[in-house]
């Protein structure tokens, strides 16, 4: 994203916008300027905000006076007076940042829109976690935080290395050059985005192990990291094996949601032993 210098007036509504703080007023050129290291393209300041066309000189002008006679002359909040954001064409890598933090611009490897994976929330027609297997869904940055993909490829080899299967349809997965090794495209480790999903799955009996990975891993990155945990339920409703781990190291558990299986089985039922998953 970049601001067009002799549009801005220098309002500062969009400041307020940004939801990595990327766009601050410049002192030097007193013009609203975006530090393109932290900008994440999520589209919020071009997007979010009404553009106006007024006449950038006409707005200077008026917001001279206005101050010499101790008055203001300020745009509504969500507005910007003179449309001085110009979407650049993003080319590889920076692209890869609009992808993961754009809610409205489907992945190219998954077609989903936002981080491009539908998670465990549609396993009962996926089937992608079976009977005696668990899947973690592990989410690193937020408004505000962003994470660099370098730092979600430590995790990725830490967790390569554990021996985990990671899910062939989510985005930081193929973006990998080598799944077995957790090893992410070298082209794309300084890129910043404002979240992403990493999906893997293994058995229930490495539950707690996987956890402790992940918390032994999320002290080196500098970000916020959720662990969702994914597991099926007994014909009867209940689940007994990973509720009570996750409740020994401290969570608390409570059934937020059920998904029942309204749609089409995708993925015939395999026998556990062939279910080794997508390592390549
Ligand atoms: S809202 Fe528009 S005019 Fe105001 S500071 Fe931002 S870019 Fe400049
Ligand atoms: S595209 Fe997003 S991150 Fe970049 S300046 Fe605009 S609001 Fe901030």
């Amino acid at each position: 994203m970049t601001i067009n210098p002799s549009k801005c007036v220098a309002c500062g509504n969009c400041t307020y916008v940004c939801p990595m703080g990327a766009i601050y007023i410049d002192p030097q050129i007193r013009r609203a300027t975006i530090n393109r290291n932290e900008c994440v393209e999520c589209y919020a300041c071009y997007n979010g905000m009404s553009q106006e066309h007024l006449n950038p000189t006409m707005v200077r002008t008026l917001r001279r006076i206005f101050q010499m006679m101790r008055l203001r002359f300020d745009p509504e909040p969500d507005v910007c007076p003179t449309a001085a954001f110009e979407p650049e064409e993003l080319v590889w890598p920076r692209i890869v940042r609009r992808a993961f933090s754009d809610p409205r611009v489907p992945h190219e490897s998954t077609g989903v829109e936002g981080r491009g994976t539908e998670e465990v929330k549609t396993n009962d027609v996926s089937g992608r976690v079976k009977v005696g297997e668990v899947g973690f869904t592990i989410e690193f940055g937020r408004p505000g935080v962003g994470v660099w993909m370098r730092d979600i490829q430590q995790m990725c080899r830490a967790l390569a290395q554990a021996g985990v299967s990671f899910e062939k349809r989510n985005p930081v997965t193929s973006l990998m050059t080598d799944v077995s090794e957790g090893t992410l495209r070298e082209d794309i480790l300084n890129e910043k985005v404002l979240s992403a999903i990493v999906e893997i799955k293994t058995r229930v009996e490495r539950t707690e192990e996987i956890i402790h990975l992940v918390w032994e891993v999320e002290k080196r990155i500098n970000t916020v990291i959720a662990i969702g945990v994914g597991t099926r339920c007994d014909p009867d409703g209940k689940e007994r094996v990973v509720g009570p781990i996750l409740e020994r190291l401290g969570y608390r558990l409570e059934r937020a949601k059920t998904n029942i299986g309204l749609g089409r089985i995708t993925n015939r039922l395999v026998p556990a032993t062939e279910q080794e998953g997508v390592r390549r």
